[in-house]
C-alpha cells in the first residue's frame, strides 16, 4: 500500500545517487501466487558513511545479506533503507530475496499475468514492485537473469534481455535502468527472421505470440527490418545485440514497450492479418515497431536522468518513427495526420487544467505525465529543431550526441548542449519550448505598397496552471506567397520570430499576395489570421505546401461548421463546389483527398468555439456536422459514386501506402454515399468484403445512419472469438451510436459476457468510446458524467493507471454550460471522495477541479 499523503517530486530536488551498481544478477522462481526473486548487486558507495535507500512496494521480504552474511532490514511502504552503519566503506554485495505474486497483479505494473503467461512492465517505476533496487533511470548497470520455470509446466519459454546464454539464462552486457528490465516466461510460439546489420553481424529476430497467432506476425517483423535497415542509413544506428525479441501480450496499459532487446507489445499493434486488421492498424504497427526499436539508441544506450527528461528520450523518438513513415509512406499525409492527432489531444491539453511544458517541472505520480504535451509536442520541439539548424547540422548534432553520450543518463541540457557546439548557434531562447507550457498564438497583419508585402507577426502564449507572463519563443514560420492567379510568386521560406512582435518585407511584388503561412505546419502555434473565402479557396486550389492545401479545405470546413453552429446559416455552394473538386482531381494522391473530404470532429469545433468565447452546444454541434456530411453527400453524389467504383482496389488486399489510400477515399466515399442510398452499398460491402478495412468502413457507415442493428449480429457471429476484431465491435456500437442512444449502448455492452473490464483495451473500447462519442457523453442529463465515473471509481484499485489516464475526458469541462459544469463537478468530487483512491487518480482528479 502506498503512504497517505502523496508527495511532490521536483526537477530541482535532484541528487545523484550516493552508490554505483556495479553488477545486477537475478534470480526468478516462478509461481503465480509465490514467485521468489533473489537479487545480487554489486555495490560501491560513491560517499561512504550514507545510508543506501532501496525502493520496494508489495514485496515480501525474505531474506537480507551483506557480503553473505544476514542482515536485519526493516522494509517501510515505499522501500527500505539500509543504514550506512551495515555498509561497508568500499565495494560490496548486497543479496535480498523477495516473494511476489503476479497472479495477483491486476495493476500491469511488474512481474503480472496475463492469459497464463508471465510478462513485466517497468518503465516509470514498476521495477520496485519486483524487488528492492533503486529503481531510477540514472543507476545503470548490466543484468544477468535466471529464470526457473513454473513447476505447473506452463512455461516453456523463458525470456529477458540481452543474449541467451543457456535455457533460462539471460545476460544483457549493456548497462541498463531497471525500468528496462524485462522478464516474460509461458507457453508461446515465435516467429524467426534475421537481419544482417551493415557492418556484417547477424541478428536473430523473434516475435513470440500465443499458439495460433503465428500467421499474423508477417508485418510486424518486415516493419521490423525495414525500422533497423532505416536507423543505419539515417541515423547511422546499428543494433547491438546478438539477438531482438518482441512479445505480443492482450493484457497491456500502454501501446508497448522498449525493454532492451525484448520488446514487450500490446498485442494489438502486433498481430494483422487482412481479414482482421485495418489499413489504419498497419499503419500503427509498423510505427509503434518502429518507435519501440528506434528507443534502442534514443531511451536505452543513452537515457534519462530523472523522469522529468522523459521528453528526452520520447520526444525524440516519436520525431524518429515519424521521419520513418514519412519515408515509408507520404510524408504529405504523414504530416497532415500527425498535425490532427496534435490539435485533438495535445492543443486540448494544453488549453485546459492538465497543461504543463514539455519537460514538467513537478509532478505526484510519473504515470500520469506520458502525455500528448512530453510525446507530441516533444517530438514538435525536435522538428523546429531541426527546421531552424537544417538538416545537415541536425544529423550532426545527433551524431555528437550519439558519440558524446553513449552510456549516459542524460538532460534536455546535455541535448541542447550537442546543437549548440555542433553549430555554434545560442539556443537558449529555443530552450524555452521545453519550459514554458500553452500553445502560442501568432497573430497576422499584413500590409501591401509599391511591390513590398509586409507581414508582421505577434506572439502570445496563454496563462496555464502556475505560469503567467511567458516570455517570447524562437517560432520557426515557414511562409510562401501566391499570386491571384494562384502562381508562386515566392517559393517557401523559413521566418525565425524570435520577438513579441516583428515584421518581415517581401519586395519586388508584382501584385499583393496571398500569403501561405506556417506551411507543413513549421511549429505548435495557432495562427490567428483573417483570411477571406476567396484567399482560402485560392490556396485549397492552388498552394503547393500539401500540409495548407489541406489546411485551407479545413479552414473553410471549420469556419462554415462554426457558422452553421452560431448563426444557422447553409453550407456555401463555392465551399461544396471547392470540396467536389479536391474529391475528384485525380492528380491529387487518394489518401490526401480522403483527408480534405474529413470534417473536423466535434471535439475540435468545441474546443474552437471555446476560444472565440462561444459556449459549445455537443448537440447543436453535432446537428451541424452531420447536416454538413449531408449537404457535401447531397452535392457531391455523382463524383463519389464515381470514386466508390473507381478506386476499388482489384485483386488481394495488401497493406500497402498506395493500396490503403484507394481504400480510404473509397470509404470516405460510402460513408456519405449511404446518406444518399439508405446504406444499399454499405450492406453490400460489408457482406462482401475480404478484408477488415473494407467490412469496417461498411459497418461504420451502417451504425451512423442507424442502420446497423442487423450488421452487429453478423460481425459478432464471424468474429466473436477474435479479441482485437470485438474491441472494434464494442468501440465502435459506442462511439458511432447517435447521441441520446450512446449512453445505453454503452451501458449495455459493459453488462455484455465478453466484456472484460480487467483487459485495459476491452475497457477502452466502452468506456473509453463512450468518451470519444462528444455528443453522447455530454448527454445534458448528465449519465453519460455518471457512467464513467462510476466505472473509473470501480477500475482505480484494480488498475490506477488505466483509470487515471481516462479522467482527461474531463479535462474540458470548463467549456460546458453551467449546467454541464455542474454535473462534471459532481461526479469529479464523488471520485475524489473515494476512499482509498490511487495517487494516480487522486493527482489527476485534483488538477483537473483545480481548473
Ligand atoms: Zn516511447
Amino acid at each position: 500500500m502506498r503512504d497517505a499523503a502523496p508527495q511532490t517530486i521536483r526537477l530541482a530536488d535532484y541528487t545523484p545517487y550516493p552508490f554505483r551498481i556495479d553488477h545486477v544478477e537475478l534470480i526468478f522462481s516462478l509461481a503465480p501466487t509465490a514467485t521468489r526473486v533473489l537479487s545480487t548487486l554489486k555495490v560501491t558507495p560513491l560517499q561512504p558513511g550514507t545510508d543506501m535507500r532501496l525502493d520496494g512496494e508489495d514485496l515480501l521480504l525474505i531474506r537480507a545479506a551483506i557480503d553473505g552474511a544476514p542482515v536485519s532490514v526493516t522494509p517501510d511502504a515505499t522501500g527500505l533503507t539500509v543504514p550506512a552503519a551495515l555498509l561497508p566503506d568500499g565495494p560490496f554485495t548486497w543479496e535480498c530475496e523477495v516473494q511476489i505474486a503476479p497472479a495477483e497483479n491486476t495493476a500491469l505494473e511488474g512481474l503480472y499475468m496475463s492469459k497464463g503467461m508471465y510478462c513485466t512492465q517497468c518503465e516509470a517505476e514498476g521495477f520496485r514492485k519486483i524487488t528492492y533496487y533503486p529503481d531510477r533511470p540514472d543507476v545503470m548497470a548490466p543484468f544477468d537473469v535466471r529464470i526457473l520455470a513454473a513447476e505447473d509446466g506452463s512455461t516453456p519459454v523463458l525470456l529477458s534481455n540481452g543474449n541467451p546464454t543457456g535455457h533460462g539464462r539471460w545476460t544483457d552486457p549493456w548497462p541498463k535502468p531497471a525500468y528496462l528490465f524485462a522478464l516474460v516466461a509461458g507457453d508461446l510460439v515465435s516467429v524467426d527472421d534475421s537481419f544482417t546489420t551493415r557492418s556484417g553481424r547477424d541478428i536473430a529476430l523473434r516475435i513470440w505470440v500465443r499458439p495460433g497467432d503465428e500467421g499474423k506476425c508477417a508485418y510486424a517483423m518486415d516493419a521490423l527490418k525495414r525500422s533497423m535497415r532505416w536507423d543505419e542509413t539515417e541515423y547511422g544506428r546499428e543494433y547491438d545485440l546478438d539477438i531482438f525479441q518482441i512479445v505480443a501480450v492482450d493484457d497491456f496499459n500502454m501501446g508497448a514497450m522498449e525493454n532492451k532487446g525484448l520488446n514487450i507489445f500490446n498485442s494489438k499493434y502486433v498481430l494483422a492479418s487482412p481479414e482482421t486488421a485495418t489499413d489504419r492498424d498497419y499503419e500503427l504497427i509498423e510505427g509503434i515497431i518502429a518507435h519501440e526499436y528506434f528507443h534502442n539508441w534514443t531511451g536505452n544506450r543513452i537515457t534519462c536522468r530523472d523522469w522529468f527528461q522523459l521528453c528526452l528520450k520520447e520526444g525524440l523518438t516519436v520525431f524518429r518513427d515519424q521521419q520513418f513513415s514519412g519515408d515509408m509512406r507520404s510524408h504529405a499525409v504523414k504530416r497532415i495526420d500527425d498535425v490532427l492527432m496534435l490539435r485533438a489531444r495535445q492543443f486540448r491539453e494544453d488549453a485546459g487544467p492538465l497543461a504543463h511544458p514539455v519537460r514538467p517541472e513537478e509532478y505526484i505520480e510519473i504515470n500520469n505525465f506520458y502525455t500528448a504535451t512530453v510525446y507530441e509536442k516533444g517530438a514538435e520541439v525536435i522538428g523546429m529543431l531541426r527546421t531552424l539548424i537544417g538538416p545537415e547540422a541536425y544529423r550532426k548534432g545527433c551524431d555528437l550526441y550519439f558519440e558524446r553520450h553513449d552510456g549516459q543518463a542524460c538532460t534536455i541540457e546535455d541535448w541542447i548542449a550537442v546543437f549548440e557546439d555542433a553549430t555554434g548557434r545560442d539556443l537558449s531562447q529555443f530552450k524555452l519550448w521545453y519550459s514554458q507550457a500553452g500553445t502560442p498564438r501568432l497573430d497576422v497583419a499584413e500590409a501591401f505598397s509599391d511591390g513590398t508585402y509586409t507581414l508582421t507577426l505577434r506572439q502570445e502564449t496563454p496563462d496555464t496552471p502556475g505560469q503567467t507572463d511567458k516570455a517570447p519563443q524562437v517560432i520557426p514560420v515557414t511562409v510562401g506567397l501566391l499570386g491571384r492567379d494562384g502562381r508562386e510568386l515566392a517559393p517557401s521560406t523559413t521566418l525565425e520570430l524570435t520577438e513579441r512582435t516583428q515584421s518581415f518585407r517581401f519586395d519586388d511584388l508584382p501584385e499583393r499576395p496571398v500569403p501561405s503561412l506556417l506551411r507543413g505546419f513549421s511549429a505548435p502555434v495557432i495562427l490567428r489570421h483573417e483570411v477571406s473565402r476567396e484567399d482560402q479557396l485560392l490556396l485549397l486550389a492552388h498552394d503547393t505546401d500539401p500540409f495548407n492545401k489541406w489546411e485551407a479545405g479545413r479552414s473553410l470546413a471549420k469556419s462554415t461548421l462554426i457558422a452553421m453552429v452560431t448563426e444557422d446559416t447553409a453550407p456555401s455552394e463555392a465551399f461544396l463546389d471547392a470540396l467536389t473538386t479536391v474529391a475528384g482531381d485525380a492528380s491529387l494522391d487518394p489518401a490526401f483527398r480522403a483527408l480534405a473530404l474529413a470534417l473536423p470532429s466535434e471535439d475540435d469545433l468545441a474546443q474552437t468555439l471555446h476560444a472565440s468565447g462561444v459556449t459549445p452546444d455537443p448537440d447543436a454541434i453535432h446537428a451541424a456536422r452531420q447536416s454538413l456530411t449531408r449537404a457535401i453527400a447531397a452535392h457531391a453524389e455523382p463524383t463519389l459514386s464515381a470514386l466508390y467504383d473507381t478506386m476499388a482496389v482489384p485483386g488481394p488486399y495488401t497493406p500497402d501506402a498506395k493500396a490503403a489510400g484507394r481504400r480510404a477515399l473509397r470509404g470516405t466515399a460510402l460513408r456519405l454515399l449511404s446518406e444518399r442510398d439508405n446504406g444499399d452499398r454499405a450492406r453490400a460491402q460489408f457482406l462482401s468484403a475480404d478484408n477488415m478495412t473494407e467490412q469496417l468502413a461498411a459497418f461504420s457507415a451502417l451504425l451512423i445512419i442507424g442502420q446497423g442493428s442487423a450488421a452487429v449480429g453478423t460481425f459478432y457471429e464471424q468474429w466473436h472469438e477474435d479479441r482485437l476484431v470485438m474491441d472494434k465491435w464494442f468501440a465502435l456500437q459506442v462511439s458511432l451510436a447517435p447521441p441520446e442512444k450512446a449512453v445505453r449502448a454503452c451501458k449495455a455492452l459493459a453488462a455484455h459476457a465478453d466484456f472484460d473490464w480487467k483487459n485495459p483495451n476491452r475497457f477502452r473500447s466502452a468506456l473509453g468510446a463512450l468518451t470519444m462519442n462528444a455528443a453522447g457523453f455530454h448527454n445534458p442529463s448528465g449519465e453519460g458524467y455518471e457512467l464513467l465515473a462510476d466505472w473509473l471509481i470501480r477500475l482505480d484499485p484494480v488498475n490506477p493507471q488505466t483509470a487515471a489516464r481516462m479522467t482527461t475526458a474531463f479535462d474540458s469541462w470548463r467549456r460546458y454550460d453551467t449546467n454541464r459544469q455542474r454535473l462534471i463537478k459532481m461526479e469529479l468530487e464523488r471520485i475524489a471522495a473515494t476512499p482509498g483512491l490511487s495517487r494516480d487518480v487522486t493527482e489527476m482528479v485534483g488538477r483537473i477541479l483545480a481548473a
